[in-house]
């Protein structure tokens, strides 16, 4: 009877069957479907075209575009786009775990081990987004992190492997629950959200976007220092992994903004006390005010703590 309701009110999605609710945001509501052709399970996001304007559609249509050419495994994958009179769908893979904020929520706040475990994740869609597709996130915020729990990956994962590994007498084939797991790690991370992502240069000829040339110099060089804002929000990401609460917050939006101007941040005890200074100090290298002195993302990457091994067993978050 829902389902009916459901789809009267969501036309043009004949070959979905609308499931539970996953998420929201300022246009948008997400939904769990089912495709019938295929009975595999899917996320639709779901735009009103009512109240948009021009801007807010071709905005969509952007969207759209640039997830079209994203191909990764941790980044929510491409499925369908379905233009339809009242809504436009965006029909993407599932990421069944929903937000890594919930589980930062769930948990208060993450082990060293767990947030490294997330936050690399996070740094290897980046690195292929700056470094392979010229795209800058933008938005990148633990409402945008999805995930995929270790239960539901298949074998490929090599995390999934490794556990395998470690008992040989384990069956273990793809969906299958792997008793054990959930205090190093949470499972596929997946980056989603590309409604404010932005393309610097294209990808086969590696150019930049717009006319050569005739380019402003603010404009390439904002365009040179916009992959730096992804490094600042993975930064204050990893801040809010490993502590539970964000590094820049104030009631007062002025003061909050200056705050953020400045860079000025604390890591305030006594929820600091026992984080390591190898973190403290891979943090800080991400939380630089000087775009030119952040932490890149291959940085980043090489950081000694972001290499450090996991005990992954022995801790809970
Ligand atoms: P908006 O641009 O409006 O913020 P998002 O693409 O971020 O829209 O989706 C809104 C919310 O819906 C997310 O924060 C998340 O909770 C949920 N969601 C989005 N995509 C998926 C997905 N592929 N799998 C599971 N949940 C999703
Ligand atoms: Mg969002």
């Amino acid at each position: 009877n829902l389902q009916k309701q459901k789809s009267v009110k969501y036309p043009n999605l004949d070959n979905y069957e609308v499931l539970e609710h996953m998420g929201e945001g300022a246009f948008s509501v997400v939904y769990k479907a089912r495709q019938l052709s295929t009975d595999k399970l899917v996320a639709i996001k779901i735009l009103r075209k009512f109240q948009m304007d021009s801007a807010q559609k071709s905005a969509v249509l952007k969207e759209v575009s640039i997830m079209r050419q994203l191909h990764h495994p941790n980044i929510v994958k491409f499925i369908e786009f379905i233009d339809s009179q009242s809504y436009y769908y965006i029909v993407q893979e599932l990421a069944p775990g929903g937000e890594i904020f919930t589980a930062i929520v769930k948990y208060t706040y993450f082990s060293e081990d767990l947030a490294r475990h997330v936050i690399k994740q996070v740094a290897e869609a980046i690195k292929y987004l700056h470094e392979e597709v010229g795209i800058v996130h933008r938005d990148i915020k633990p409402e945008n992190l999805l995930y995929v729990p270790i239960e539901y990956t298949p074998s490929k994962n090599p995390i999934a492997k490794l556990r395998k590994s470690d008992d040989p007498n384990s069956k273990q084939d793809e969906g299958e629950f792997i008793p054990g797991v959930g205090a190093g790690c949470i499972g596929i991370v997946k980056l989603a959200d590309f409604g404010l992502s932005k393309q610097i240069w294209e990808q086969n000829t590696k150019t930049p976007c717009g006319t050569v040339g005739y380019t402003a110099p603010e404009i390439v060089r904002d365009e040179r220092y916009s992959r730096e804002v992804d490094m600042w929000a993975i930064g204050c990401v990893l801040y809010t992994l490993l502590c539970g609460f964000p590094p820049f917050y104030d009631e007062s939006i002025e003061t909050l903004t200056e705050k953020v101007a400045k860079g000025e941040y604390t890591f305030l005890s006594p929820w600091w006390d026992e984080i390591s200074s190898d973190a403290k100090n891979c943090v800080s290298k991400l939380l630089t005010v000087e775009p030119t002195q952040r932490y890149s993302v291959t940085d980043f990457l090489n950081d000694p703590w972001l290499n450090k091994l996991s005990s992954v067993e022995s801790k809970v978050p």
